[in-house]
């Protein structure tokens, strides 16, 4: 696991230029710095990206002016120079939505601009119904949540929706969720956008909890990280030389579907022994319910199996296993090996620095996976004698989708994507 001051070893030194016709991509630049820093200099911004000390003045003006930052004192210099003065995020300056839309759950938040959350709801997601229903549903907790955390919707830069994928980005829909039979392609977007009046920004779930843990989570200042999403479904995010990764058609970091027994069971994505067959909260259950059923005895869920096998869930057998009961921790040690064998892949095939481990589907038993993840690390990938791939977990738990989807709506008008320096 990684200390606060070995993450910032790997700080971030994202270069600018001086080029004329980048100025929004500059500006992005900067903005990145002020927010990834806990308080930063002018002096350190032109050290750290290359800028002239001119261009980061000008930069910030423009930023102090329209209230995203401000000038926070005073800050420590070394060997008696003159003192600098410390820029911050004006976290007061706005705030952003995030909706993450779990088939089983709705989560919303609303977060500020340092990613803190103001107030969190979630409720279940409407069973079987018609995307209409949904998307009312969601309306609905947004104003709630609104109007808990007493914000205007003046005040709210845009909304970021965290989905399960796949999403064809370009026309904002989601394509054919194999957890939502019904559901074929459907213009979320749009519909979302027309019931809350608010610009929206669509993602991979697990896309944005690495957009999340970027910005206020595990993967703080890291170059190169690989983010697995546990919940409903298995996905990951990758974040590259400080950018997120998307891929061709933006559904790149499907670790999921990563065959990890090639005579395993068939996935409904046509690949067969997916990491995701083997490790969802079905397939754990399932592999629960028929230890208990053939007998092994020894297990406090034999009781509460025999009374009633629907008690006998995903979250009863995590909770078991923190307990350290023998069958409970078993199966969860399985499922956590499968997930270690994915992790060398990724880490064998990108050359990443760090892996985090994150969602719901791992609550009350983050260490069983992280121990099986890191043990996988030390010993298995072909550069471990150069430097070893840490692992770490993340901070945001179960939030960190739903955190990370506000985090979208900052970074797609914030970050350093080379999509604003082109469309300049
Ligand atoms: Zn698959």
């Amino acid at each position: 696991m990684l200390t606060d001051d070995e993450q910032r070893g790997s700080w971030v030194r994202q270069t600018g230029t001086n080029l004329p016709k980048v100025g929004r991509y500059n500006r992005a630049v900067v903005l990145d710095q002020i927010q990834l820093a806990d308080g930063i200099s002018r002096v350190e911004i032109a050290r750290h990206t290359g800028l002239t000390p001119q261009t980061v003045s000008g930069i910030v003006r423009r930023l102090l002016d329209e209230g995203i930052v401000r000038e926070d004192g005073p800050s420590r210099v070394p060997s008696g120079g003159k003192p600098r003065t410390t820029l911050r995020v004006n976290a007061d300056a706005g705030c952003a939505i995030g909706l993450h839309f779990d088939p089983a759950e709705l989560t919303c938040a609303v977060v500020d601009l340092l990613g803190r959350p103001l107030v969190a709801k979630r409720r279940p997601t409407p069973p079987d119904t018609d995307p209409a229903q949904v998307v009312a549903a969601m309306a609905e907790l947004i104003a709630d949540v609104l109007a808990e955390a007493d914000v205007p919707r003046s005040r709210v830069l845009g909304l970021g929706l965290a989905t399960p994928g796949p999403i064809d980005q370009d026309l904002g829909m989601i394509v054919a969720p194999p957890q939502l039979a019904n559901w074929t392609r459907v213009p979320m977007k749009r519909m979302l956008s027309d019931a809350t009046g608010l610009p929206v920004t669509l993602d991979n779930d697990a896309t944005a909890a690495a957009v999340g843990e970027r910005w206020s989570g595990a993967g703080r200042g890291v170059a190169n990280f690989a983010y697995f999403f546990l919940g409903t479904g298995i996905g990951g995010g990758l974040i590259l030389d400080h950018q997120v990764y998307r891929g061709g058609s933006m559904n790149a970091g499907e670790f999921g579907h990563t065959s990890v027994l090639p005579d395993g069971p068939e996935c409904y994505c046509g690949n067969r022994g997916c990491l995701e067959t083997l490790v969802n909260p079905s397939a754990i259950v399932a592999n629960v319910h028929r230890r208990l059923a053939e007998r092994h005895g020894g297990s406090v869920l034999s009781e509460p199996f025999d009374r009633d096998p629907t008690s006998v869930d995903h979250a009863a057998i995590r909770v078991a296993a923190s307990a350290g009961d023998p069958l409970a921790a078993a199966v969860i040690d399985e499922a956590a090996a499968h997930v270690a064998s994915v992790a060398v892949n990724v880490a064998n095939i990108t050359d990443v620095d760090l892996i985090v481990l994150g969602g719901h589907g791992i609550l009350h038993v983050e260490k069983r996976y992280g121990d099986a993840v890191a043990s996988a690390l030390a010993s298995r990938p072909l550069s471990r004698h150069i430097r070893r791939v840490d692992v770490a977990l993340s901070p945001l738990g179960a939030d960190a989708a739903v955190v990370g989807s506000a985090a979208l709506v900052l970074h797609a008008t914030y970050s350093p994507q080379l999509s604003a320096l082109i469309a300049d």
